[in-house]
């Protein structure tokens, strides 16, 4: 009796998948060793895992970083939400003044329902209202506008930061996420370079320059760059990288602990010779 279908003809020499044993495996997972067949095969990055694997945080580490801050608020979030009380009360001292007064002075109340208008932006995007979040970027926009009427030309000046803050906050990718925005892997890439790797040799690499001016951080900054050249381990799942940093780190540090060593040294010679 034949148990095979027609279409699928027996082939002894190929390996079966365990899973579906009506596939040929195709190869072995990179994480496990288990062999895929083409059902079960997942390819990330380059390299082949079973369906298991391939779901395991370690091994897709950008989506296990893209969920993590999906629809988390990162710092600039929690400060344009400050900002925005900020404002909310400006404005509301602002219009409370103009009616007090009752002579209703146009700058003011424009002003004050300006500084509403913001406040109530940020609020929204506080909350995570997808349109704020391009809204934004027209608050200072149109501040700066309107101070360089009211107040003129050196308000133009100082009104530039805000655009700036704010057009760099629409394309930082931890504020994309908490808007559940799309966003592409190789910005993922970045923003989990920046927060997640190696970040005790990116410590020491930052604090050995503080070590310059304050010698006593020296030796937690020398600690830090060591543990984190120990870390570096470019073919492990997720990489682990900064190795340059951690060299640097231990460079700058050394430097500064010979620096201060010295003159501790002969600041405590001095003392003791006197
Ligand atoms: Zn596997
Ligand atoms: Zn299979």
């Amino acid at each position: 009796m034949e148990s095979l279908s027609p279409a699928q003809p027996p082939a002894a020499s190929e390996a079966r998948c365990p899973a579906h044993p009506q596939k040929a495996v195709l190869g072995a997972c990179t994480r496990c060793g288990t062999f895929f067949c083409e059902y079960d095969r997942e390819t990330v990055d380059g390299k082949d895992y079973c369906d298991t694997c391939a779901e395991h945080p370690d091994v897709d580490y950008l989506e296990a970083f893209r969920l993590k801050y999906w629809g988390k608020r990162d710092a600039w979030t929690w400060l344009v939400g400050l900002g925005a009380l900020f404002n909310l009360a400006v404005g509301a001292i602002l219009l409370a003044n103009e009616l007090m007064n009752e002579d209703l002075g146009n700058t003011g109340l424009l002003l004050g329902m300006l500084s509403l208008v913001g406040g109530v932006v940020g609020v929204c995007f506080w909350v995570g209202m997808p349109f704020a979040r391009l809204a934004l970027c027209f608050v200072p926009i149109v501040s700066l506008i309107v101070s360089g009427f009211t107040s003129g030309a050196e308000a133009v000046g100082r009104g530039i930061w805000p655009i700036i803050i704010t057009l760099s906050i629409y394309n930082n990718t931890r504020n994309k996420l908490f808007f559940k925005e799309e966003v592409s892997r190789e910005a993922l890439q970045k923003a989990w370079h920046l927060y997640h790797n190696n970040t005790v040799a990116r410590a020491g690499f930052m604090l050995s320059f503080l070590a310059l001016l304050i010698g006593v951080l020296a030796p937690i900054s020398l600690l830090c760059s060591i543990i984190g050249l120990m870390r570096v381990n470019p073919t492990a799942t997720p990489p682990v990288g900064r190795k340059g940093q951690a060299i640097a780190g231990i460079v700058i540090s050394s430097v500064s602990l010979v620096g201060w060593g010295a003159f501790f040294g002969a600041t405590l010679l001095k003392i003791l010779l006197r």
